[in-house]
Parts: C-alpha cells; sequence; structure tokens
C-alpha cells in the first residue's frame, strides 16, 4: 500500500539525490551489506563505518572506514564523504551522530534513533501517542523491580534499556526464585523494563516506509516466530482477517508519523486472541523481518531504504507471490562451511543467502533461505526443507 504525502504537509523541499550520490552507513553487519548491494544496484557509492575490518558490508562498499562506532573523527570523517548518512543499527552514538546531522542529512534523524534505541524511551514515547503496549514498568532498584512484579503479576520478563535484541539483556520471572537473576542485569545502564508476559497468538511484524516528504508505504503483515527471543521464520501473507491486518498497519504507519520518520521502519507486535494488537518493539531500519521482500514485493526494504534516505519516491510495496524466510544460524565457534547446499537449492523457489561473516558463534545470524511458495503455508514448507538440508560445519 502506497500513500501520496498530505498535499498541505508544511515541510521544505527536500533534494533528490541521485545515483552517483554517497550513501553514509554506521554498521557493517548483514543488513549493511544488503543495503549497500541495493544501493550500488542503483547506482550509488556506499561508504561504511564500522570497527570489524572483516564486517559483511565492507565486502561490498566502495569505502569502509574501520574504527569505533563512538570514535568521533571516525563520523566526522563519514559526514565528509556521504551525501547521507544512515544506519543499519538504531543502537548508535547520539552524540556522534548529532555531530554527523550538523554536517550533512542523517535519515532517520537522530531524534528517531533515541526514542527507538532504550527501550523504556519508546514505550514511554507508545504509550503517550496512544499506541498499544503490554502492561510495563521500570525498576531502578531491586526493590523497585519487586514492587513491578507485584504489580504486574506473574509471569514477567525483566529487558535492559539498552542494546538488548535477539532476546539479550533479557530474564523471565515465573516466581521470586527467578528474581535474582533479573535484578543480576543490573541498573547502572539506567532502569530495567519489567514486562507482563504477553500471552499472544502469534507474533506479527509490519515494515513501513516513510519519505522525507511524509509519503508512506506499508509491506504486508507478516508473521513471525522466534526461538529463545531470536527471529527464526518469517511468512507472509500472514492469512489474517482483514480487519487485524488492518490494525496492524494502521498502527505502524502512525507510528511512522509520530516519530517523523524518514527511512524503514519494523514494527514487531503481538496478535492477542480477541484480535487485539500490542506494539512489542521498533526498529528504525531495515529488519530480519523484512528479508523476504528481496524476492517477494517488486521493491525490496533495502531499495525502498535508499529511495527514503535519497529523497525518491517511494516503490511499490505488493506482496508478488506468498513466501517465508528462514534464519540460518551458527552452532559452532570459529570458522564454518555451509554443506548441504545442492540439496537446498535442488527446490528452485528457494534462494540462499550468506553474510559473509568469517566468525561463527551459537546463534550468531550468518545467513538465511526465503522460499516463494503457491501459499504461505507451501513457501514456508520449503523454506523449512531448505533450511533443514544446510549446516554449517567446523571449516
Ligand atoms: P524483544 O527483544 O523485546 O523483541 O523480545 C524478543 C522476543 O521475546 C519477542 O519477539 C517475543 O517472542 C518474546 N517477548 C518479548 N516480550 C514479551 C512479552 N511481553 N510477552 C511475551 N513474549 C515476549
Amino acid at each position: 500500500m502506497t500513500r501520496a504525502p498530505a498535499r498541505d504537509a508544511a515541510r521544505p523541499p527536500t533534494g533528490v539525490l541521485g545515483p552517483g550520490a554517497a550513501i553514509g552507513v554506521v554498521g557493517g553487519g548483514q543488513l549493511g551489506r544488503m543495503l549497500a548491494l541495493d544501493a550500488r544496484r542503483m547506482g550509488y557509492r556506499v561508504v561504511v563505518l564500522d570497527p570489524a575490518a572483516d564486517a559483511p558490508a565492507g565486502a561490498v562498499a566502495d569505502a569502509h572506514l574501520v574504527a569505533a562506532f563512538d570514535d568521533p573523527d571516525a563520523h566526522a570523517a563519514l559526514a565528509a564523504r556521504a551525501d547521507v548518512v544512515t544506519f543499519e543499527v538504531e543502537h548508535v552514538d547520539l552524540d556522534a551522530a548529532r555531530a554527523v546531522a550538523a554536517r550533512c542529512p542523517v535519515r532517520p534523524h537522530p531524534a528517531t534513533l533515541a526514542v527507538c534505541q532504550h527501550r523504556s524511551r519508546e514505550k514511554t514515547f507508545l504509550a503517550r501517542h496512544g499506541f498499544p503496549v503490554a502492561p510495563w514498568r521500570e525498576a531502578g532498584s531491586p526493590a523497585a523491580l519487586e514492587d513491578a512484579i507485584a504489580a504486574l503479576g506473574l509471569p514477567c520478563l525483566v529487558k535492559i534499556p539498552y542494546a538488548g535484541y535477539d532476546g539479550r539483556g533479557q530474564v523471565r520471572i515465573e516466581r521470586a526464585d527467578d528474581l535474582p537473576a533479573a535484578a543480576a542485569l543490573g541498573f547502572a545502564r539506567g532502569p530495567l523494563v519489567v514486562e507482563r508476559v504477553v500471552p499472544f497468538v502469534t507474533e506479527l511484524a509490519v515494515l513501513v516506509a516513510r519519505g522525507a516528504d511524509g509519503a508512506v508505504a506499508t509491506y504486508p503483515v507478516a508473521r513471525t516466530t522466534h526461538r529463545d527471543g531470536i527471529l527464526h521464520e518469517v511468512s507472509v501473507p500472514a492469512e489474517l482477517p482483514d480487519a487485524v491486518a488492518a490494525r496492524a498497519q494502521g498502527l505502524a504507519e502512525s507510528i511512522a508519523s509520530a516519530l517523523d520518520l524518514v527511512g524503514v521502519l519494523a514494527v514487531e507486535l503481538f496478535l492477542l486472541e480477541r484480535g487485539e494488537v500490542l506494539v512489542n518493539e521498533l526498529a528504525p531500519r531495515p529488519h530480519n523481518s523484512g528479508h523476504y521482500t528481496i524476492e517477494a514485493c517488486a521493491t525490496s526494504q533495502f531499495a525502498q531504504h535508499v529511495r527514503t534516505v535519497c529523497g525518491l519516491p517511494l516503490g511499490a510495496t505488493d506482496l508478488l507471490r506468498p513466501a517465508a524466510m528462514v534464519n540460518l544460524l551458527g552452532e559452532h565457534r570459529g570458522r564454518v562451511r555451509l554443506t548441504g547446499v545442492e540439496d537446498a537449492l535442488a527446490d528452485p523457489l528457494v534462494s540462499l543467502h550468506v553474510y559473509g561473516k568469517a566468525e561463527s558463534w551459537p546463534r550468531r545470524k550468518l545467513g538465511h533461505v526465503t522460499a516463494l511458495g503457491a501459499s504461505a503455508a507451501d513457501a514456508l514448507r520449503r523454506a523449512r526443507a531448505a533450511a533443514a538440508a544446510l549446516r554449517w560445519e567446523p571449516a
């Protein structure tokens, strides 16, 4: 669903950056790599900033600044070389991002990153704008943690405020004995976020893109499955009643507007039994739940992100064919090689994505498979069969 900007939008005209312009990307992981691949296909130059010399995006970018994420000189160098700067992670140094914004356009704006990189700031933002979230409290001390749990009821999840993703920095509290493990997360980096465990029927994700002119393009609702807090499978269409899908998409669009987002936003949701939808988490960047868009949509989430940050019209978000994605996570530590590729690709509707990470460790995202199919269930069956045929063996 693509929507033109409101005609009365009181916004300054935004300059369009055409092919040949340089896009600076903070973060050189797989998202930066897939973003760089699409940007280069469209004729842009890409400069990546990442401390790892072997970062996946470095291999496909025009230039790679190997420096720490909080290195002001590296950010100054990025600003000097780029016509626009964007991010593949929201956990960036805000002072550095603001310093870059003083020198060149930064999209999304650091104010958006400030909300989305901090769990309680994000929840407060969502609640203040009337978006539905699971019951939650902040807890800045062990005593406050006890109070929060007493108020919310068990079971609860306790989450660190910053840099917690893929289920890291989370403790589930089923009974009072679990409290010390939660308190051990520590309070030094700010209050912990305590949430009641929501009895969701399924998890959903909606990707929405928003241009600097306020134009919005929303992808179909995807059904997601997590394992141990980490995204495992995605299938689309989610095959929901129309009213539920419209509510999920409407929420994503309203959140993007409330954030004054320029870029792509992933909104992770919980679907409850009676069709109620709660917002779990926001990611103001391309997201693992949107990898299926590469094969299954007219405009991939990465090409769409390029369009938004460069001030171009948004691309169509229609689903061309049902699709499913399964992540390929590391099992071993050290160097690995992928086996079973011939078997996995024996199904011609399966695509393989390998991120080129030199080192593996358990649960590290090393690649994914996407399958197209006659239905979401058929695509999921194909993607699962392909993933089951693949193995990361020690090299
Ligand atoms: P998060 O890092 O907050 O996105 O959490 C990772 C995963 O943990 C989610 O995708 C859910 O599967 C699960 N989870 C997080 N918060 C809750 C909650 N309040 N209720 C139930 N499951 C949750």
